[in-house]
């Protein structure tokens, strides 16, 4: 393909917008429920308004106050919304930050200066963190040059408080749970953190990106649900995104602290640069407009009425996959489809399932399904696939159930399929010992995408060689030490 230039004449906006249309007919297919994560699409009326009122601040920037006092307003409003809805004390402050990831990092950023201030013996901050915390945590600590802790799970999916509490030392600035955890959908035991926390003088923070704007519905509508929010003690900071179940236009989280001497370190300040003193409380210089003000209405158009409703039918979608999956109990009972299982505990919208004991390959069957028009969220360790589920989701879900042990069954007809697709790449890295060989691997994936005009590398690429060789070597070492 020719590399693209701009156009040398201007083109009709028409035939642009037509284009951009044309473009999206190839890509997952949210509006018909047949995505499972990275869409929270709360209808066509709601997204309209989410595009009007992000068309309304299209052009303003946030980065100057008082330039923008509105948005400064709407922001503050939506902070405080959100407080109100994880408890805060009335002390509570934030802000909104283009997502979960600038959430964490700015999270971790404040807790590390925080302790350089108060702490100045910490010479190398850590983290504590469970196995299943968010990778935006190490993005944060690659960046910021904190070290990460990960602890091992427990066989429930649940944050080890006591394997944590033997990871925390002298150089530990903060301490880690989710609410809930992606993978499968667990809330951490945050109220026993958060003891943790008060006993070691560490702050915890709970990472509610995915369930902020979800569980307190859930809650309401009397799902059993474990303490997580600022109502337990030691509990200092929480991150919850807008952009998920916020159902607020993409670019939208919000970081509260439970007062202003906590939060004091998140801001940036440079005074003496010739272009004016500069301050900024995130990551971005200027800050989109548009954002901000869609997460307001959001909180607004939805209101208490229609979070709860929108929560119930996630939730029923969520039952349902658990049962039509994992059977009675959503763990292998009666029902369900044989060969499967679902992880974790039902306290969020989050379905996972994997294989059971003499199980079909769970790639090979997200490949099955892929190709019956679902995109599928593939996870490891173990191989399972993860379902955010949505009132969207509903009038498909039973749709997905059949479909699903449809797939398993023509896996187990046809073993080889997991030698092909992208089950023969998961299949390897999975399998492949060394860690550095995959990063590589995935290294030159993103070397295609991003280097290449555009078009995305087919998933049916064959097997990388270097971990076709490295796993027929380390096969060969297992059978000669099996044989030994
Ligand atoms: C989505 C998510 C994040 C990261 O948020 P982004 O908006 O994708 O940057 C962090 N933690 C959890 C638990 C999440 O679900």
């Amino acid at each position: 393909m020719p590399r693209a230039t701009i156009p040398a004449h201007g083109r009709p906006a028409d035939e642009i917008l037509s284009e951009l249309q044309l473009r999206k007919e190839g890509d997952a297919r949210y509006r018909e429920g047949r995505t499972w994560s990275l869409i929270y699409y709360a209808g066509d009326a709601h997204h309209h308004l989410m595009a009007r009122a992000h068309d309304t601040y299209l052009a303003e920037n946030a980065l100057s106050p008082m330039a923008f006092q509105s948005l400064r307003r709407f922001e503050a409003e939506v902070v405080q919304m959100s407080a109100a809805l994880l408890h805060g004390p009335d002390s509570t402050v934030g802000t909104m930050t283009s997502g979960g990831t600038e959430s964490l990092i700015l999270t971790v950023k404040t807790w590390r200066d925080r302790a350089r201030r108060r702490r100045p013996w910490v010479r190398r901050p850590e983290i504590v963190l469970p196995a299943s915390a968010h990778p935006a945590f190490d993005k944060a600590g690659h960046l910021l040059d904190v070290r990460l802790r990960r602890v091992p799970l427990l066989p429930d999916g649940r944050a080890d408080v006591a394997a944590m509490a033997r990871r925390v030392g002298r150089n530990t600035v903060l301490l880690v749970g989710s609410a809930p955890q992606y993978p499968h959908g667990t809330v951490d035991p945050i109220p026993e953190l958060g003891a943790l926390a008060l006993r070691k003088g560490v702050p915890l923070h709970v990472d509610a990106c995915f369930g902020g704007f979800i569980l307190p519905w859930l809650e309401r509508l009397g799902v059993a649900m474990p303490a997580w929010d600022f109502r337990v003690p030691g509990v200092r900071s929480i991150s919850a995104d807008l952009h998920k179940y916020g159902y607020a236009a993409k670019g939208a989280s919000t970081l509260l602290f439970r007062d202003m001497s906590d939060m004091r370190d998140q801001f940036f300040v440079q005074t003496d640069w010739m272009g004016g003193i500069y301050a900024s409380p995130g990551l971005a210089g200027t800050r989109p407009g548009g954002p901000i003000a869609a997460a307001w209405a959001a909180l607004h158009a939805m209101g208490e009425d229609g979070y709860l409703a929108k929560a119930a039918q996630a939730w029923e979608v969520a039952q349902r996959l658990r049962a039509g999956i994992g059977g009675i109990g959503g763990i292998g009972g009666i029902g369900g489809i044989e060969g499967l299982r679902v992880l974790g505990r039902p306290e969020s919208t989050i379905v996972t399932w994997a294989a059971a004991e003499g199980g079909p390959d769970v790639y090979a069957v997200a490949d099955q399904l892929q190709a019956r028009g679902w995109a599928v969220d593939r996870q490891q360790g173990p191989p399972s696939v993860h379902c955010s589920s949505n009132a969207v989701n509903l009038p498909v879900v039973d749709q997905y159930i059949e479909d699903l042990a449809q797939a398993v069954a023509h896996v187990r007809a046809h073993p080889e399929l997991s030698r092909q697709g992208e089950a023969a790449m998961y299949g390897t890295m999975a399998k492949v010992p060394l860690d550095g060989l995959v990063k590589r691997e995935v290294g030159k994936l993103m070397e295609g995408i991003y280097g290449g005009d555009g078009t995305v590398p087919t998933t049916s690429a064959p097997l990388p060689p270097m971990a076709e060789r490295a796993l027929d070597l380390f096969d060969r070492a297992r059978k000669r030490l099996g044989r030994a």
